[in-house]
């Protein structure tokens, strides 16, 4: 997810140099292994513990942490056999873009992932239904911090009973500096502090981008392909404003037009009960579904009335005007304002965002597991339609500032 414009989101980091708390809930990193074509928690915890690793250095955009993060999706997706759609007959389309947005490297280091899962119509595979995720995040913090006293500082909010909603106001925060001074105290008399500098970005958007990986994967392997082609676009410097899927979709390498449908994901590893107020297992919030396409908002709804256990869709951060500004905040707004029907698929903004503790332990992959089903049901229902969901909202001039 891109940051705000206003910047609301209190960096906790750079007061809370506090507490260590030793009990976070560690789950050991699983061992590395080749993922199968079933979409498995398993899987997703196996690729995600490897994009959202330290090597990967916080993929920022211009970086080559985004180099790395970009060359394994790019490796992984050939495996799967899937058709290189960027540059020149690669899987990498570079976008151009000017050097101070990239301060970490030069410029045009950027670069979007485009892989195609080619249709089995021989008329309907010349359309596309696009997937998309985020590739970068946003690299390095300085300065470091103490890693434990973030997770300290959450687990006392917890034993205070403090709702996630309200832990951004500094006078709660600051009333704590004391208590958790005393931890933080007699912890480092048994270690050091463990600094940590690296965002690793698990869930923004590492989730996004393995759960794409996981739909990919398993649809390479369908003994019935659906119809229409499915587009997989891994969007660089999202973080920066957009950039890659603002790139992608001014130089489309698909004709644009032909574009059918966007499906995006950014940070949909988290939206548990902990984490957001309404939130738990089937909690999912949906952005934009209905605001080009109303059919299409539609189609959701009915595969997910399908499903055993039904997603209970949080609908509240697509009210216009609301002050998050989501719609505008992520890949699939850049579609959207070419008339291209969206749907945005989150599990919401929490505590670890843009925070180094946005880490792979933190993260619900069975949860994550029931969402890369849905995605997948709703890409091939669309892909299989014998129609184009049909565009009935006005369409405004691409250019323009986005409104929610
Ligand atoms: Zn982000």
């Amino acid at each position: 997810m891109n940051a705000p414009k206003l910047d609301k989101v209190i960096i906790v980091a750079a007061t809370a140099l506090i507490a260590g708390c030793s009990s976070q809930q560690m789950q050991t990193a699983p061992a590395p292994g080749r993922t199968g074509p079933d979409i498995t928690a398993s899987d997703l915890k196996t690729r995600l513990y490897a994009y959202a690793d330290d090597s990967m250095m916080g993929r920022e955009a211009g970086t080559v942490g985004n180099m790395m993060a970009t060359a394994y999706i790019a490796a992984q997706v050939k495996r799967m056999g899937l058709e290189p759609a960027g540059d020149s007959g690669t899987y990498f389309q570079e976008i151009h873009a000017t050097s101070t947005r990239f301060t970490g490297g030069p410029p045009g280091t950027a670069r979007n992932v485009v892989a195609i899962l080619r249709g089995s119509d021989p008329t309907l595979r010349e359309e596309y239904v696009a997937i998309g995720a985020h590739n970068d995040h946003i690299g390095i913090r300085r300065p470091a911090v103490d890693h434990d006293s973030l997770i300290a500082y959450h687990q006392e909010l917890d034993r205070l009973g403090v709702p996630s909603w309200d832990r951004k106001f500094t006078a709660k925060r600051d009333s704590l500096k004391s208590v958790i001074h005393i931890n933080v105290d007699s912890l480092h008399r048994i270690r050091p502090a463990i600094l940590d500098s690296i965002a690793n970005g698990a869930d923004d958007d590492g989730s996004g981008t393995v759960t794409v990986l996981e739909i990919a994967e398993n649809l390479a392997n369908a003994k019935v392909k659906p119809k229409r082609s499915i587009l997989f676009v891994w969007h660089t410097a999202e973080e920066k404003g957009l950039l890659g899927s603002k790139w992608f979709t001014e130089h489309p390498t698909v004709p644009r037009e032909k574009i059918v449908a966007q499906l995006n994901m950014d940070m949909v590893g988290r939206g548990g009960a902990a984490d957001i107020t309404g939130g738990g297992p089937y909690y999912l919030q949906l952005v934009g579904s209905r605001r080009v396409s109303t059919e299409l908002g539609d189609i959701v709804e009915q595969v997910n009335a399908k499903r055993e256990h039904p997603f209970k869709f949080d609908y509240q951060y697509d009210a216009n005007g609301h002050p998050e500004r989501i719609y505008c905040r992520s890949d699939h707004y850049m579609y959207a304002r070419y008339g291209i029907p969206i749907t945005f698929f989150t599990t919401g903004l929490h505590d670890d965002y843009h925070q180094v503790t946005d880490e792979p332990q933190f993260i619900d992959y069975d949860h994550m597991k029931r969402i890369a089903d849905l995605v997948r049901d709703i890409a091939v229902t669309v892909a299989n339609l014998d129609h184009r969901p049909k565009v009935d909202k006005p369409v405004g001039d691409p250019m323009a500032a986005c409104v929610q």
